[in-house]
């Protein structure tokens, strides 16, 4: 397990680590060739665990539960538990990339509609020359058998999957045995890296309003984002029952 100590915001435990101490860890983990589940929480993720038990159990055998959104951040505050600063599903990625390009390691993608995962592809391959891609598949399958066969054989050292919550940690969960890597739910990253869809720029990142402009830019988030108020009603109100 994780050698981070942890605070738990309504039940999911996160580590309490910086960016670069987080990296750190991950880093010795690759090179000594550990198997990693990787989970980047949002409040959405820790409502979900909270209404599904199945899901719940699936996030408690993650090694390393990072605090990505800023939902996360503001409820370990209130329950008197702070966390350093956010760790996102997409910076850590491409910390990760650059980091398996040094070591020339072998990376498996799978995620994203056809056309997103071949530009992410080749964006990856451009960017990071050493890498081995071995493996790009789309998130649109029926059955995964042809996924997990190529991981098997493959053997990556990191795994990639951006199959959107709860799907990416089901399957994270059910096939992380086939190989010892990292493995890492990463979201929406994909669409980000072939372009599809823009990352706010760093202003509104640093303003806090990563969401805000999300929202903006895809106004069919909207039900979504309904998720952040109820998950902060229910963190005050655990906060005043731990008084
Ligand atoms: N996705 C997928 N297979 C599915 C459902 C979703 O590959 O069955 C992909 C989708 O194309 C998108 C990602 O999963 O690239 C989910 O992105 P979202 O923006 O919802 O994730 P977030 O970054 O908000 O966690």
């Amino acid at each position: 397990m994780s050698k981070f100590q942890t605070v738990s915001v309504l039940g999911v435990d996160f580590i309490k680590a910086t960016n670069a101490e987080f990296l750190q860890a991950l880093f010795n983990d690759s090179l000594q060739r550990k198997n990693r589940f990787v989970v980047t929480a949002n409040p959405e993720i820790v409502l979900a665990a909270k209404n599904d038990p199945a899901y719940y159990q699936t996030l408690k055998t993650a090694d390393y539960i990072t605090a990505d959104g800023i939902g996360i951040i503001k409820g370990a505050k209130i329950l008197g538990t702070p966390l350093p600063e956010r760790v996102t599903g997409y910076d850590t990625m491409l910390k990760l990339l650059e980091f398996a390009n040094q070591e020339a390691k072998k990376v498996f993608l799978v995620g994203g509609k056809p056309d997103v995962i071949q530009k992410a592809r080749e964006k990856i391959l451009q960017t990071y020359p050493h890498i081995k891609i071995v493996g790009a598949y789309d998130g649109y399958f029926k059955d995964d058998k042809e996924i997990t066969q190529a991981i098997a054989q493959s053997q990556p050292d990191f795994v990639f999957a951006a199959l959107g919550f709860p799907k990416q940690e089901n399957f994270i969960a059910k096939n992380r045995q086939l190989a010892s890597a990292i493995w890492m739910g990463v979201g929406g990253s994909f669409d980000v890296l072939a372009g599809t869809v823009k990352r706010a720029p760093n202003f509104w990142i640093k303003l806090n309003l990563e969401w805000f402009y999300r929202l903006l830019k895809e106004p069919t988030r909207f039900k979504r984002m309904l998720a952040l108020p109820r998950y902060l009603s229910l963190v005050k109100k655990e906060a005043k029952r731990q008084k």
